[in-house]
């Protein structure tokens, strides 16, 4: 048996969400019809506006919902330093350290060959036009220490070196194989401070 077409159709929508299985959905399609109208529209416009007001930073592509971000269009910030992060989350956890004052750049992912990620997929040739035109003093590479990040890390490395910007890496102590994003605030924040340089 099979629900009227519309409801079917909000159940089909909600199964494409990471997560949600068939019974999930149903669930949740029968809570948005039993809801109060005014809140099933509220869900309606938030998905709306996130989707069309949100979009990446034009300097870092960073989450933003103006042209840049609120770190790169905060002057007091120091934008000569700059923070690679694979994810706009792993900005948030360097973020909550509050140890840094530098801006970054999001590459939006780490090359992964056997997941189809390479390099062109990530915003690294953006990365490389930003440094050829800003000359940053710094690059800090803070991709996740694992095989994936740290070979992303190296290849941005190997492009920007020629430049003779000053290199470095987040210091070991971030467990090695682990996620930026589940570190703690004062081993990130150590991290930071005792970032080591790549190339002597
Ligand atoms: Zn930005």
């Amino acid at each position: 048996m099979k629900y009227s077409e519309t409801i079917e159709r909000l159940m089909l929508e909600f199964g494409k969400l990471p997560g949600i299985g068939a019974r999930s959905a149903e669930r949740l399609a029968f809570h948005i019809l039993k809801n109060p109208t005014e809140q099933a529209m509220s869900l309606a416009k938030a998905i709306h506006d996130v989707k069309t007001r949100i979009h990446p930073c034009r300097e870092c592509f960073n989450i933003a919902e103006a042209e840049l971000c609120a770190v790169c269009a905060d002057e007091r910030r120091d934008h000569s330093l700059i923070c690679v992060v694979e994810q706009p989350k792993d900005l948030l956890a360097i973020e909550s350290t509050g140890s840094y004052q530098g801006v970054y750049h999001v590459l939006m992912g780490q090359i992964a060959p056997l997941e189809g990620v390479d390099a062109d997929d990530l915003t690294i040739d953006a990365l490389v036009d930003r440094v050829k035109q800003v000359r940053p003093t710094e690059i800090i590479l803070a991709t996740n220490p694992t095989v994936s990040g740290d070979a992303t890390a190296l290849h941005i490395a190997s492009l920007i070196e020629p430049m003779g910007v000053r290199i470095t890496r987040l210091a070991r102590g971030l467990p090695s194989g682990g996620q930026i994003e589940y570190a703690g605030k004062s081993i990130l924040s150590d991290a930071i401070n005792e970032r080591r340089t790549v190339k002597d």
